[in-house]
């Protein structure tokens, strides 16, 4: 949400580059394949998020695994991918599956009705709702969005 407007990151290839920098991915030269793999992972996560399966999840994660490494005694695990630019969707759906695994009840959809995004909870209390503060935490705090949440009745996921 941005003015309280919805706005897709991933629409312009440089909304791409700056998500992805943020994630700590500097490959580049590839970033519309990089692109176009993203947005079906993310296609594939909102399915199984929003009860509609998750084959579509479990074709994205057939494009890698993780291997586990040792290095100076140390494990890890290093990411393995058929093709490049399916790094950083494949990381996405890899990490959404584990995080199902440990903390499922603090995966929550943003409770602003008009906001898609789906978020973490990692507040002591577990009480978070949005998805950020800035974005639509304010907004409800100024008590419009309260009689809007009302009267739609709250997520239909
Ligand atoms: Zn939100």
């Amino acid at each position: 949400m941005e003015h309280g407007a919805l706005v897709d990151q991933f629409d312009a290839l440089e909304g791409v580059r700056a998500w992805l920098a943020e994630h700590g991915w500097d490959g580049d030269g590839e970033v519309e394949g990089v692109r176009e793999r993203l947005l079906e992972a993310r296609a594939a996560l909102r399915d199984a998020l929003e009860g509609r399966g998750s084959d579509r999840l479990n074709a994205v994660l057939d494009h890698g695994a993780w291997r586990p490494r040792m290095r100076g005694g140390e494990p890890y695990e290093e990411v393995v991918v058929d093709e490049t630019a399916w790094w950083p969707g494949w990381v996405a759906a890899a990490g959404f599956v584990r995080m199902m695994g440990e903390r499922a009840e603090r995966v929550r959809k943003c409770a602003n009705p008009q906001c898609v995004l789906w978020f973490l909870d990692v507040s002591k209390n577990g009480s978070r709702r949005w998805c950020s503060m800035e974005a639509c935490g304010n907004r409800a705090k100024v008590g419009r969005f309260h009689q809007r949440n009302r009267s739609t009745g709250g997520p239909s996921a």
